[in-house]
């Protein structure tokens, strides 16, 4: 059989790997605590599961228009006139399958061969794929827990090149929980007008942040970074609702016609009743969110404390999402029965086989030194997780 070059040059996932011997594990019965998953581990909200039930008996189950049904926008466009005193118009906003669809839709319209793209990392791992799917190229921009996994204009500076056409902002972050401040947004926005960048700010963990942790989104900073920005957000993450596969952009009427135009000719409008369920979550009732934020808040700090008592092992303390990005680095090298550990995918495995804990390697992220341990899991998993993690990097040597 013959593939397209496109396809081929996709990589699988480095995780898939863990993912599977971690199955298998269970598989067999045994008892396997996962540190890895991307989703929260709540349920849905009662009154947005109870809109779908309502949308399905008034029979909202036809298609919608392509971008999304005018009462949805309307609510979206209402949700970042509060949240992010942001002004969009209809025209702007594109409805999809989920936040990720909306991030493939815009790179199919906007590159092709030659086209770069900066990619900080440690990035969430589908950026690079999808760039590169779309015919253009990912340029990854490393940056350390130094500067708190965030880039600077240094940086983008160092990268930019005559192909440059944008850069990828995801803030609050996967894998590592960092978020950009204001000020560092402004230097950021500062530096890609400058250098005539479109800025895709990945915003789905926004309101899943800490400690009072002011989070802004770059496109608000001025007018001119408006026009120069796409926003992307969807329901997965704060209102638990992953399965549900809505995501939205916003963006300039010219690139919205363009995505919206590729959402015509490949799947059409996003569902009906997600599209209904999405309404009542953006204007009802909002203490839901604030009570899965004051868990995940009460987690990451179980989470940090526990991290902190391992020997050699730092960890950057996340300002929102649900994820940590503990450096392991120091235990690479050492061996356990005969095996040296190379990097993470080596200790991911040895966690794994020895304390029957999976989480995801940082290589998966770009970054080897670390590994990603999401806490969209009890408190009590927490605990016993880590302490099989401490027992077993005793034992080496
Ligand atoms: C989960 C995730 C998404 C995609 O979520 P959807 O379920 O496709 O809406 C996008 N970006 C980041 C950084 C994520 O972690």
């Amino acid at each position: 059989m013959k593939f397209s070059k496109r396809i081929q040059e996709v990589k699988t996932s480095l995780t898939l790997e863990i993912t599977a011997l971690a199955n298998e594990l269970k598989a067999k019965g045994e008892d396997v605590i996962g540190f890895g998953a991307g989703e929260p581990d709540f349920d849905t909200p009662d009154n947005v599961k109870q809109a779908a039930i309502r949308a399905i008996e008034a029979n909202d189950t036809r298609y919608t228009p392509v971008a999304g049904t005018n009462t949805l926008k309307d609510a979206i466009i209402h949700k970042f006139q509060q949240d992010n005193a942001l002004d969009y118009q209809r025209n702007q906003i594109v409805v999809s399958c989920g936040a990720k669809h909306s991030f493939f839709n815009l790179a199919q319209v906007l590159w092709d061969k030659g086209d770069e793209v900066l990619v900080p990392a440690p990035y969430w791992l589908s950026y690079p794929e999808m760039i590169l799917l779309a015919g253009g190229s990912p340029v990854i921009v490393p940056t350390t827990e130094q500067t708190g996994f965030k880039v600077t204009p240094e940086q983008i500076e160092d990268a930019v090149t005559p192909h440059t056409r944008a850069i990828i902002i995801n803030s609050p972050s996967n894998p590592t929980g960092s978020a950009y401040s204001r000020k560092e947004l402004e230097k950021i926005a500062e530096c890609a007008l400058k250098h005539n960048l479109l800025v895709i700010s990945d915003e789905i963990y926004e309101k899943i942040v800490f400690d009072g942790f002011e989070q802004v989104t770059i496109a608000s900073l001025s007018q001119e970074m408006r026009k120069n920005c796409v926003v992307i957000n969807g329901m997965s993450k704060c209102y638990a609702m992953t399965g549900w596969r809505i995501g939205y952009l916003a963006a300039s009427p010219e690139i919205a016609q363009q995505v919206t135009k590729l959402q015509s000719q490949s799947t059409s409008n996003p569902t009906s009743i997600s599209q209904a369920a999405s309404i009542e979550a953006l204007t009802g009732p909002q203490d839901y969110v604030t009570q899965m934020v004051e868990e995940f808040t009460r987690r990451r700090n179980l989470l940090m404390g526990l991290l902190a008592e391992i020997n050699g092992v730092s960890c950057y303390k996340p300002a929102g999402s649900f994820y940590t990005f503990p450096d392991f680095s120091s235990y690479y090298g050492k061996s356990f029965q005969g095996e040296t550990f190379k990097g993470s995918v080596d200790f991911a495995r040895f966690l794994l086989k020895e304390a029957k804990v999976a989480l995801v390697p940082g290589i998966a992220f770009g970054a080897d030194n670390n590994v990603r341990l999401s806490f969209a899991t009890d408190q009590e998993t927490i605990r016993k997780g880590v302490g099989r993690i401490v027992k077993a990097v005793k034992s080496l040597h």
